[in-house]
């Protein structure tokens, strides 16, 4: 599809090359298998992670210890492709360079980066990002999951839901309660008192791994505590790192919708011409192509500002909240332009439509970053 406002021209040469060297991966190596991963509920992680690793897709903006180092920019060009896939692939990719890496990275001894970070940047070991609670979700503060001095060592007993890659990690990073407020844990999912099962029978994010986590006396020695950072800002940012791929990611999903309801446009004949051809059809695709276009000038805009140091989080929410749900809007109008074809899985766009329901809800709900957007223009917290 013609890039109509060249929003490309923005991007430097390395930066076209990542997006040349995912749109490519993608098109040979997801796009003819996801449907059935999202039919079966399955995503081959271990046979992928490699793949991601040694094309550097993960940590890749983190520098040394074998992540790529990129700017922030390329980072959400590349998770706008990924996302073009599915939602499900970006999203592996961003546990494990944001939420899993990025606090290894951030606030690890180097003991813990050295064992991790290099594993994980080539896709050998996977990690997860245990945040949210049963009970617990837009607040994580109110958190129950508790780890408690004894000796030398912690033990850790609570419980996460709604973690991706959960049951296929090899560690997750635990958020907890501590005397001391809130630590970030460094829990190998081989520790006894660790169990990870599968959350079954979601109908969004189904080529993606969701899992409960739960630790029952988890014995970790004193070196499993990130030493670096207390509190819930550690979190916070893992998540607005997170947030800025979904920001790009957000517009990959909504370019395949557009993508398939233009060509299907163009093709379905009705009436004796093809449907495309109807004035009404040409006003659902115009204004989709503005929906995309406008998201794709937030990101480019945010990516600016990330690799200039200057993007807070009041910024993230916006493009967060903004471009999501223009990706939504689009996906659904989409779906009605392909008829009862859109509700199948032959083509890409009851996929996307179903995914972005959980990213309106992950990494901060809709209704959060309203609250945040809010707050910054009257000055008043409407949480609580
Ligand atoms: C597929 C999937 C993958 C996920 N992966 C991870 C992961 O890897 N790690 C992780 O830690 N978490 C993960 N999550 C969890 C996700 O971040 C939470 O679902 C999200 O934060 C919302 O929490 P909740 O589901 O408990 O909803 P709740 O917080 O219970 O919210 C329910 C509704 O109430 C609204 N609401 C809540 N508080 C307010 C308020 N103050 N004002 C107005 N409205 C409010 C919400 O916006 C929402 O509409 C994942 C979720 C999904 C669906």
């Amino acid at each position: 599809m013609d890039d109509l406002l060249r929003l490309d021209d923005r991007l430097d040469g390395d930066q076209r090359l990542i997006r040349d060297t995912v749109r490519s991966f993608v098109a040979d190596r997801v796009l003819p298998h996801v449907g059935d991963w999202f039919e079966e509920g399955t995503f081959p992680a271990r046979e992928l992670a490699p793949e991601l690793g040694s094309l550097g897709l993960l940590g890749m903006h983190l520098e040394g210890h074998g992540c790529a180092g990129t700017d922030a920019t390329s980072y959400g060009v590349a998770c706008r492709e990924l996302e073009a896939g599915d939602s499900g692939l970006r999203s592996f990719v961003s546990v494990q360079g944001s939420l899993a890496m990025f606090p290894i990275w951030r606030y690890g001894s180097e003991e813990q980066k050295s064992e991790w970070l290099p594993r994980m940047a080539r896709g050998e070991a996977i990690g997860c990002f245990g945040l949210t609670e049963p009970d617990h979700g837009s607040d994580p503060a109110s958190m129950r999951t508790y780890a408690k001095r004894d000796g030398a060592d912690w033990v850790l007993n609570g419980s996460k839901m709604w973690i991706t890659n959960g049951s296929i990690a090899d560690v997750a990073v635990v958020w907890a309660q501590t005397d001391d407020g809130i630590r970030g844990f460094i829990v190998p999912t081989d520790t006894p008192g660790f169990s990870a099962p599968e959350i079954r029978k979601k109908l969004s994010l189904r080529a993606s791994v969701t899992s409960s986590l739960y630790f029952d006396d988890v014995r970790l020695p004193s070196s499993a505590v990130l030493p670096g950072v207390r509190g819930l800002k550690g979190p916070l940012s893992c998540l607005s790192e997170a947030r800025f791929g979904i920001i790009w990611g957000a517009v990959g999903a909504a370019r395949a919708c557009v993508e398939s309801a233009v060509e299907y446009a163009q093709t379905r004949v009705q009436f004796g011409k093809p449907i495309g051809a109807f004035q009404l059809t040409q006003e659902k695709l115009a204004w989709m192509y503005v929906g995309l276009a406008q998201a794709g000038l937030t990101a480019l805009h945010l990516g600016a500002l990330k690799d200039a140091g200057a993007l807070e989080p009041r910024q993230i929410s916006f493009g967060k909240m903004a471009n999501v749900r223009a990706a939504l809007d689009i996906a659904r109008e989409a779906r009605s332009i392909l008829g009862g074809n859109g509700i199948t899985l032959e083509y890409p766009v009851i996929r996307h439509m179903n995914n972005l329901e959980s990213v309106l809800t992950y990494e901060g709900t809709q209704e959060i970053h309203t609250l945040v957007l809010g707050e910054a223009l009257t000055g008043l917290s409407a949480y609580r």
